[in-house]
């Protein structure tokens, strides 16, 4: 006799310490043996309801149960594996309602037993990435021609396809190698979030979207969708890097488009215009002080332009000038700044860029001018240039070192580039 009722103890100490929800009814529902696992999820449930019987407790989320367990007729067997009941228990809009998943076994005639276990979490995170799911089907199917481009954990691009190369008018040999910030620069005004932070948010959420203005090499801008995507590496947990999506998408308020470019750029060539740079110079000074990164510039003036208006007349000389920044804007990166300052007067911003290389820069962009060559009614006319380089340093007016060293360029004949930097003219 002690035997049996040691297996019956034990099976009940069992029943009670079992981390799920047992209920055991008999052919009407009424409960023969609930655990404390499955009274915590079905009491609050209950309110005036007989809390004696498992069907008339789940009645008002789930009255559907008490169908399938008397339309199941056969002797034994289950009659539902995990059915979902989402429970109301009056939470407000922003937590994930509560939901339970409910088995039901028929063992016999007379006897069933049911388990009840707590989904919510299950079921949110279901359902969060069905909607990511829907969001990046509704994303792809629309475009036809995505651009892409990857970039290291660092923010480095390592890999551009055609796509981008058309899309924004930047070759591949300028990307690679560049920071993402350098690629994606933001749009004048403010505009969304940093790349920085871009990074920092597609990291902790997988990915991130938003839309902003992107500029095309030729100055022209575009509204675009871009999204960020974080890889896994191999073992499923670092960031291995990050992929990043543009689409080229409509916008209806062209005319804020307008307006901007009214504001920042110069009528004639579409290069930035004085106030637009003044206000970009004095962005990057800050951010090159903040960040500890070089800031340097070039000044450029065309030579004896004053012939190429008096032989050809000056709406040649214009198309003139706006070759000029059609050959140069080619030859620079996103994050470049090239600004109209007067007349045939340029200046090139270039953040993140040490004195050395903004001297390789002026040389290729003396070079490009030299080759250009523009159809006048008259023939081919070509045109030189004179560059001058500085490096942002403390107490110093970049413009005006910047300047001296374009005078010293005029001085030294002309189609040449000189430099005003203590360190790099020591080197
Ligand atoms: P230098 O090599 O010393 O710079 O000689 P330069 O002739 O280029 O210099 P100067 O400053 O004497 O002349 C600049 C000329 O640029 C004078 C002006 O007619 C011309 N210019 C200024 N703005 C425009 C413009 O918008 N369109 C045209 N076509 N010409 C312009
Ligand atoms: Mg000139
Ligand atoms: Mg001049």
């Amino acid at each position: 006799m002690s035997e049996p009722m040691g297996e019956e103890q034990k099976l009940l100490e069992f029943l009670y310490a079992a981390p799920v929800g047992l209920v055991e009814i008999d052919a009407s529902g009424d409960i023969t043996m609930i655990n404390p696992h499955a009274m915590k999820h079905l009491l609050p449930l209950v309110g005036m309801r007989d809390a004696g019987n498992l069907f008339s407790m789940l009645e008002g989320c789930a009255p559907e149960l008490r169908n399938m367990f008397d339309d199941f007729t056969a002797d034994r067997g289950t009659i539902c594996d995990g059915h979902r009941v989402a429970v109301d228990l009056g939470r407000c809009d922003d937590v994930d309602p509560k939901v339970l998943a409910c088995t039901l076994v028929k063992l016999d005639m007379n006897r069933a037993i049911a388990t009840v276990s707590d989904v919510t979490v299950q079921v949110a995170q279901e359902r969060r990435l069905k909607q990511a799911e829907t969001w990046f089907a509704s994303l792809l199917n629309d475009v036809n021609d995505y651009a892409v481009l990857s970039i290291t954990a660092e923010g480095v691009v390592v890999s551009v396809n055609a796509s981008w190369e058309q899309q924004t008018g930047y070759s591949r040999e300028i990307l690679i190698g560049q920071r993402l910030a350098h690629s994606l620069p933001l749009p004048p005004g403010g505009g969304p979030l940093g790349a920085r932070e871009q990074l920092r948010r597609a990291s902790r959420d997988g990915w991130y979207l938003d839309e902003s203005w992107h500029s095309r090499s030729d100055g022209t801008r575009y509204w675009c969708q871009r999204l960020l995507a974080a890889r896994s590496s191999a073992d499923g947990n670092l960031k291995d890097g990050y992929t990043v999506v543009l689409r080229d998408v409509a916008r209806q308020d062209h005319g804020a488009d307008d307006l901007r470019r009214l504001l920042t750029q110069d009528h004639l060539t579409g290069a930035a215009n004085r106030s637009h740079f003044q206000q970009q110079l004095d962005r990057a000074q800050r951010a090159s002080v903040e960040h500890g990164e070089p800031l340097s510039l070039i000044m450029i003036d065309l030579d004896h332009f004053k012939r190429v208006n008096d032989r050809y007349g000056h709406p040649v000389g214009d198309q003139v000038l706006i070759h000029f920044v059609r050959t140069v804007s080619a030859e620079l990166r996103p994050s470049d700044l090239l600004a109209r300052l007067g007349g045939e007067e340029f200046a090139v911003l270039l953040p993140d860029t040490e004195i050395d290389k903004a001297v390789s820069i002026a040389e290729r962009l003396r070079l490009v001018v030299a080759d250009m060559s523009v159809t006048t009614s008259t023939g081919k006319l070509s045109i030189t240039a004179s560059l001058g380089c500085a490096l942002a340093a403390a107490g110093q007016d970049l413009v005006s070192t910047a300047d001296r060293a374009l005078y010293a360029a005029k001085h030294a004949g002309r189609n040449t580039v000189q430099v005003t930097c203590a360190e790099w003219l020591a080197a």
